[in-house]
């Protein structure tokens, strides 16, 4: 029954984020007319467990989606008629990412790494459920006389999306921010992702709502910034000496060790050092287009 009552971060008046899952921080803004979800909980038990807690709030109006990886949207098919929102290039991106989340091979890794959750996966009721409203820059929503803005944030993904409540000073910033916790720049454009955190800190906001770790405050920034910078540093270092992008991710890991200082979040471990040369290569890629076009 403990299990059932999980912890769940109220972050402000009405608004909460939980912080404990596998996989990204689910949020949901409780208003007079309903609920207002931001991502959903990625393993299929504490999706459903997730509902039950949010439809005590009232009925689920709006989801939306800040990015289009697996930790934030698997859990969609456990919403079954709420309305996702999402950035347009969230629509392609969801039908990609599809395979990645379905499947033989998915639910034999379930087996062992969450029994609980098999029975619920690949079920005929849940099927995926992809962003059908849509929006470019920015979207406005009212529910319960709650102002809600959507807003186009590329950074960590070109669709990235951030979640404003400025009644409550809230923000929730998906993935643009790892509170101590390993940044994932492994699609990221850093230079796109260094000016979202600009838009970001021009926010009267209170609270960041982080996509993994805790909830923080624009204090966090800059040391956010300070990760990409150092991703940016290291690789041009590595293109200044000549070597080709096989050769960079061949250096040794002491250097990238000390761009980020934190560890892998939420049981993200076994990824640890594929996941420093997936960065590499795809900031290697961004630092020579950027020469080129210089
Ligand atoms: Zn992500």
């Amino acid at each position: 029954m403990g299990a059932y009552r999980r912890p769940m971060r109220r972050v402000a008046e009405g608004v909460y984020a939980e912080i404990y899952f596998w996989g990204c921080n689910p949020g949901f803004v409780s208003t007079g007319d309903g609920v207002f979800m931001i991502d959903t909980p990625q393993q299929p038990i504490d999706a459903v467990r997730w509902r039950e807690r949010l439809q005590e709030h009232g009925p689920l109006r709006y989801l939306v989606n800040t990015e289009p990886h697996p930790d934030h949207i698997r859990g969609n098919a456990y919403f079954p008629g709420v309305e996702v929102l999402g950035q347009e290039r969230m629509v392609a991106r969801y039908a990609d990412a599809i395979p990645m989340m379905t499947g033989t091979t998915v639910l034999d890794t379930m087996k062992t790494t969450d029994p609980d959750s098999v029975w619920l996966f690949n079920h005929p009721d849940y099927p995926p459920n992809p962003p059908t409203r849509t929006f470019s820059s920015s979207l406005d929503v009212e529910l319960g006389n709650q102002a809600l803005h959507l807003i186009h944030h590329p950074g960590h993904t070109p669709p990235q999306t951030s979640i404003y409540v400025p009644s409550r000073g809230v923000l929730f910033t998906g993935d643009n921010v790892f509170y101590k916790c390993k940044t994932f720049v492994q699609e990221a454009d850093p230079w796109e992702w260094l000016a979202a955190l600009d838009a970001i800190g021009a926010l009267d906001v209170e609270t960041i709502v982080p996509g993994h770790g805790e909830p923080c405050d624009k204090r966090y920034l800059s040391q956010q910034a300070q990760i990409i910078q150092n991703w940016i540093g290291v690789v041009e270092d590595y293109v200044r000496r000549g070597l080709s992008e096989d050769e960079a991710v061949a250096e040794p890991l002491e250097v990238v060790r000390n761009v980020d200082p934190w560890p892998i979040g939420q049981r993200l471990f076994p990824m640890s050092d594929s996941l420093n040369e997936r960065n590499i290569r795809n900031v290697y890629k961004h630092v020579v287009a950027r020469q080129a076009v210089a």
